[in-house]
């Protein structure tokens, strides 16, 4: 099977579990495995930030920030088809007790304008506005990525409004390595980012939370309450290390691939169209013989795995487990239907 269900599906590699085995560990929650301690210490490096936190999903990283940010009874406010808001289970209010203002965006991205008119004025009727989540790359936007502009700005009315601004990072990279973006920028935008190390890095399980000294200290206390203080994890954060050193440049060839995939799929008559490909993701809208559904059913006849993500949008996800050879016999499936 050839799985473009997710870039959640890879293996460690030979080279990765390797080093994996070799890991130094000792128990975090007594704050003691060097290797969570150094995969901390990078990942908030790189950003530019004071402290990291690693958590076994993005989801806990994600959650663990706004609850850190937020008191019960604030509001979020966050783009219509943010992961935050799709699909963590309701975790919003049921581990921070806070309302969600939704925005309505471009593909999961939202401007400062908007941002600007979701802030509630100062009434008692109203919640009280805490906090803003980003996402980039945007999953339910397929891949897309913000204009770094639009970030400054974003920024600005925060910081006017006294606001939090977390980003949900699950793809970072891939938008770094797209548009040739540094880091340190990143750090010095947003309070919180939380960084997947189990989607296109490839390791097996794993997420860094990185922001202040005292951001993280709390979000630490939260991890253990939500229980996610984890012992000897070492093992995971090794691979972790290892992703961030060996397969952040390898991306650009999911990108690459990603937009080989969409130009076959769009001569297809049962493509009616495809959101423009920046990273790893590819969504296409399917009509004619074809329903969501039965293409993703047909394809997997085939040994070709796909996720029907609406009844009529089909996404394709590109990772390290995918090669060239996989694309090719891919490409020559899709051209046979
Ligand atoms: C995958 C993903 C997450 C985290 O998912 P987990 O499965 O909990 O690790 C968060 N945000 C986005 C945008 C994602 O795609």
């Amino acid at each position: 099977m050839i799985d473009y269900r997710s870039d959640t599906v890879t293996r460690p590699t030979p080279g990765m579990l390797a080093f994996m085995q070799s890991a130094p560990v000792g128990d975090d929650v007594f704050g003691e495995d060097p290797s969570i301690i150094s995969l901390e210490r990078i990942t908030a490096a790189k950003f530019g930030m004071e402290a990291g936190l690693f958590c076994p999903s993005g989801t806990m990283t994600n959650q663990l920030a706004i609850k850190t940010h937020t008191q019960a009874g604030d509001e979020v406010i966050c783009d219509e088809l943010s992961h935050i808001y799709q699909y963590e289970g309701g975790g919003i209010a049921f581990n921070s007790g806070c309302s969600v203002k939704l925005l309505h965006g471009d593909r999961g991205r939202v401007t400062a304008d908007q941002v600007l008119a979701g802030i509630n004025a100062e009434d008692v009727h109203k919640p009280i506005t805490r906090l803003v989540s980003l996402e980039n790359t945007s999953n339910r936007g397929g891949g897309a990525c913000y204009d770094f502009n639009e970030f400054k700005n974003i920024k600005k009315v925060t910081e006017q409004h006294g606001l939090a601004l977390h980003l949900d990072g699950a793809r970072l990279f891939n938008a770094l390595v797209y548009k040739q973006e540094a880091a340190i920028e990143y750090g010095n935008i947003f309070d919180s980012i939380s960084i997947c190390l189990s989607k296109g890095l490839g390791a097996p399980v794993g997420s860094v939370l990185i922001g202040s000294h005292s951001f993280i200290t709390k979000a630490r206390r939260w991890r253990k309450v939500f229980g996610g203080g984890m012992r000897q994890a070492g093992y995971l954060a090794a691979a972790g290390i290892y992703a961030m050193d060996y397969h952040i440049e390898r991306l650009a060839d999911d990108h690459k691939n990603s937009k080989i995939l969409s130009d076959v799929l769009l001569t297809k008559e049962f493509v009616t169209s495809i959101l423009d490909v920046e990273t790893n993701i590819v969504i296409a809208t399917i009509g004619g013989k074809y329903s969501a559904a039965q293409l993703v059913a047909t394809l997997k006849e085939k040994g070709v795995l796909a996720i029907a993500m609406t009844p009529t949008q089909v996404r394709f996800v590109f990772h390290l487990d995918i090669t060239e050879n996989d694309l090719a016999k891919t490409v020559d499936i899709i051209n046979a239907l």
